[in-house]
């Protein structure tokens, strides 16, 4: 790598693997696996991650370049905004039944049959940035959400490590255990995350939606879920 890059205008490294060392970096990583920017450095770099990435990014990338004379514009992981700008939920088919309340709770029941929101089947799309829920792959339109298969965030960094188990969901996620009227589309999406096993708190806070809660008047109930006790057990 040292020596083919060296004389690079830029870098594009495409896919995780290339991008932030992929499944063989994951712990306890035997082989020393790293993303090409750590051999490299970063400053002529573009990552284009994605297990596997998007063809419609690097092929948008290229076209940037060659119209523009520059590279897009990217975030802290060297990754294109107009590509990584905005996280899976924000523009999911299924999230007016996660701001509702409405998730599939096994794989094949009645909820995934309707095509109810994967997130407590271990969907990471509330941490991952990426643009599969708006471009979707190939020429029919097909994606893994769609297909009703939970995202598994391989667009992010280390994502065998940090989003695994790939099917439990999320740990200290806040998320609407009723149906609701949502209110204030405008106030949904605002999320914390620190890191690995993050804490994170997701939309859906109070105000979000408004009563006409089944359960119980005035604001919406919540509740806090954990790895170790289902939202189905508490509700
Ligand atoms: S949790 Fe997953 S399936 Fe549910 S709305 Fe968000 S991205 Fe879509």
């Amino acid at each position: 790598m040292k020596d083919v890059c060296k004389d690079a205008k830029l870098i594009i490294a495409y896919g995780t693997c290339a991008c932030f060392g992929g499944v063989q970096a994951a712990y306890p990583n035997p082989t020393g696996a790293v993303g090409i920017g750590e051999v490299i450095g970063k400053d002529k770099l573009i990552n284009i991650p994605g297990c596997p990435p998007n063809p419609y990014n690097i092929l948008s990338t290229v076209l940037y370049l060659l119209t523009f004379g520059k590279p897009p514009e990217m975030d802290e992981l060297k990754r294109p905004t107009f590509a990584y700008g905005r996280r899976i939920h924000d523009h999911c088919e299924r999230r007016p039944h996660f701001d509702e309340g409405r998730f599939a709770e096994s794989f094949g029941d009645e909820g995934h049959r309707k095509g109810y929101c994967l997130y407590k089947l271990g969907c990471k799309g509330p941490v991952t940035y990426a643009n599969c829920s708006v471009l979707k792959f190939c020429d029919v339109g097909a994606w893994p959400i769609g297909a009703g298969h939970p995202c598994m965030g391989c667009t992010e960094p280390g994502f065998w490590d940090t989003m695994t188990p790939f099917y439990e969901h999320l740990p200290k996620v806040t998320i609407p255990v009723s149906e609701g009227i949502i209110t204030d589309a405008e106030k949904i999406g605002k999320m914390a995350i620190t890191g690995a096993g993050a804490v994170i708190a997701l939309h859906a806070g109070a105000g979000v939606i408004k009563s006409r809660l089944k359960k119980k008047k005035g604001e919406p109930q919540i509740l806090s879920s954990s790895n170790e006790k289902s939202e189905k057990e508490e509700g």
